[in-house]
Parts: structure tokens; sequence; C-alpha cells
């Protein structure tokens, strides 16, 4: 693109660009991130590349190692159920507000939203689904209009990614799509009880897909895969 030149990324920006790489799968978790690699590819100075890392690792998006540089975070298995227990105390209440104050003209959005998702997945863009199936349950939110609460599911969304991204075992996004579908029909009726009791299974189905139990991250080094525990 020829903007590039015109009007360097800012810190801001490459974030949000290397946290949609994430996202979508693009960076897998363990993923060295070099400060001149990203500087070259991105044609910015080293001081946006460390601004735009530290606000990633503020997001617990990725881990600064000492002496080593930067990498994709790898939540444990304690991080994982963590985080996926707090969007369980959370997104069904939210739902619930959602159900109740939603108006025409977010249940279009929403709609819409969802047949993205859908196209994404029939195109076999994993990724992308996988995106736009994090940002359906921040809409809710948004809806709920509980500001606060939207902020911090955002991050705890955006953390899902990568737990998905190493723990996931089942790969086809459609169960997931389903569950939305399901609670499509809750929000139409303004139906609050049903849509709380949807999120809270649709959370608990996600959480089981996981397999938390075996699965250790991938080591990055000999010394991990060796010494470790
Ligand atoms: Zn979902």
């Amino acid at each position: 693109m020829t903007d590039l030149q015109d009007a360097p990324l800012t810190a801001d920006r490459l974030s949000e660009l290397l946290e949609l790489a994430i996202h979508e799968h693009r960076l897998a978790p363990g993923t060295k991130l070099g400060e001149d690699e990203l500087g070259e590819i991105y044609g910015v100075s080293r001081t946006i590349v460390r601004a735009a890392l530290q606000s990633l690792a503020h997001q617990r998006l990725v881990e600064l190692r000492r002496n080593k540089g930067a990498f994709v975070a790898q939540p444990k298995v304690k991080e994982a159920r963590e985080v996926f227990e707090a969007r369980a105390l959370l997104e069904p209440r939210t739902a619930h507000s959602a159900a109740l104050r939603i108006t025409d003209a977010q249940i279009a959005a929403l709609q819409a939203h969802i047949d993205a998702e859908h196209a994404a997945i029939h195109k076999g863009d994993h990724g992308r689904a996988l995106y736009l199936s994090g940002q359906f349950h921040i809409e809710i939110a948004k809806i709920a209009d509980q500001e606060t609460i939207a902020a911090f599911i955002q991050q705890l969304i955006s953390r899902s990614s990568l737990i998905i991204a190493l723990y996931w075992q089942r790969r086809s996004a459609l169960c997931e799509s389903n569950a939305h579908h399901a609670l499509m029909k809750a929000f139409i009726a303004r139906d609050g009880d049903r849509a709380q009791e949807l999120m809270n299974s649709h959370l608990v189905d996600l959480m089981t897909s996981l397999d938390l139990r075996n699965i250790t991250a991938t080591p990055t080094t000999l010394r991990d895969a060796l010494v470790g525990s």
C-alpha cells in the first residue's frame, strides 16, 4: 500500500494488527516476535515496535522474556480455566441485559455478524470465523450497555483466542455458530432468562471442548523440553 510511507504506523495501530493476527491464529502461541523483523515488515522504528509489544504484553497476549525478547503468549492450563470461569461469571448476565434492551437495528447488526461468520466458515477461513465469533460476544456486551464489563470481556475474548489455539480439540466452528443462532432467537424474543441460560451452556460447552488435562504448551527450547517439570 502506498499510504504506508505517507502515514507511518503508530504503536497503537501496530498492536492492533498483531492482535488481529493472533486472533485469527496466523501468529501461533510461542512465536518469537523479533523487534528488527517486525520493524522491517511494517517499516517502523524499534521504539514503535517496543511500544506495541509492551501494550500487547499488558493485555497478556505477548510475553516479554528477559534477554530473550517477545513471544506470543502461551497461557497455562490454570490461566485457561480462569479465563473461561471469568467469562462464565460475566457473560450470562450480560446476555440477560442485552436481551431486555436490544433494538431491532441491533438485532439486524448481530444477524449480519452471524452471516459473516458463516461466510468465513464456508470459505474455509477458520481464523476469520474464530475472530468474528469472539466479536459476537463483545457486541452482546456492548448491547447490554455495560462499558466496564464490555472492556473486560474484550480482554478475556482476546486471551480466549490464544487458549483456543493451544487447547481446542474440536476444530469445527459449526457448533459455536449453532449456539450463536440459538442466542439470536432468545434476543429476538427479548427473553432474558433464556439468553442467560443459553450463554451459560454455550460457555460450558466451549470450556469442555478444550482439553485442559493433558496438553502442555510446545516447548520453545531444548532446555524447556529436557529440563522442564
Ligand atoms: Zn460464542
